[in-house]
């Protein structure tokens, strides 16, 4: 079988830092794959250049069988790529409904779009009851969901969910991992960066722990919450 997803040998820098330094991984249809590894590893970045917002110096990225790292950004999420970013980047003043419009400016099928709207308000049912009011007001564990209720609008095969646990109380980051759960039961394939290490690999079938650049690390999810190394590291285990 081919993967969705392949990135062979990916290296990305910022001038003259190099902040990916040649990784490799792919990614099957249906698996939750997920980069885990300290804050300034790499995987902002990596992710930053799957979607095409940064351009690898060499190294090469493949989805669904075709190149795309000299692709635009507008032209992967056409191929079906999603990103859900850091920090959530929604915006403030539009409504919740706005924002997840925002989500499908490709698509041009509005029953399709509507449908979809009101599939994210069932896996989300509080952005379905402040529809009308400003994104702003939001929580942040719920600004969480309206950034993946949005990249889900594209009606991506690869939805790429950037920290979707920072910042948030416990009950709120068991939704949103119950919600990747949720998406991957329903077929989707998604690839994870997190922090919470604990929470990233109970729920992954691959796991990859990045260092500085590179991956040190490769395995099942439990292979690498039952890893000892990675126990000690990022588990905080002594
Ligand atoms: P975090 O969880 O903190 O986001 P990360 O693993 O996602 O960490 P990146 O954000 O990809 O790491 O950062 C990788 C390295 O690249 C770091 O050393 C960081 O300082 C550097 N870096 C990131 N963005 C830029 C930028 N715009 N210009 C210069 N260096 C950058």
């Amino acid at each position: 079988m081919t993967a969705l997803l392949e990135v062979e040998d990916l290296r990305v820098a910022y001038g003259k830092i190099e902040a990916v330094k040649g990784i490799s991984f792919s990614i099957e249809e249906g698996q939750v794959v997920t980069l885990i590894g300290t804050n300034g590893a790499g995987k902002t970045t990596t992710l930053r250049t799957l979607s095409g917002l940064l351009k690898p110096t060499s190294g090469s990225v493949t989805f669904k069988g075709e190149r795309i790292d000299g692709k635009q950004a507008h032209e992967i999420v056409q191929m079906g790529l999603a990103h859900s970013p850091e920090g959530r980047r929604i915006f403030a003043r539009m409504t919740i409904e706005e924002n997840l419009l925002l989500g499908a400016f490709l698509r041009r099928d509005q029953a399709g779009i509507q449908a979809d709207i009101r599939h994210a308000y069932d896996l989300f049912p509080i952005l379905g009851e402040r529809r009308k009011q400003a994104a702003g007001t939001l929580s942040g564990g719920e600004q969480q969901m309206l950034a993946m209720g949005r990249a889900l609008m594209s009606q991506p095969k690869l939805l790429m969910l950037d920290e979707p646990s920072m910042g948030l109380s416990p009950i709120m980051m068991q939704k949103i991992m119950s919600t990747i759960t949720e998406l991957r039961q329903g077929g989707m394939t998604i690839l994870l960066v997190e922090q919470n290490a604990q929470a990233a690999l109970s729920l992954a079938d691959q796991g990859h722990v990045m260092e500085v650049g590179r991956i040190s690390l490769s395995g099942t999810g439990a292979d690498l919450l039952h890893d000892e190394s990675v126990r000690k590291a990022y588990l905080g285990e002594d």
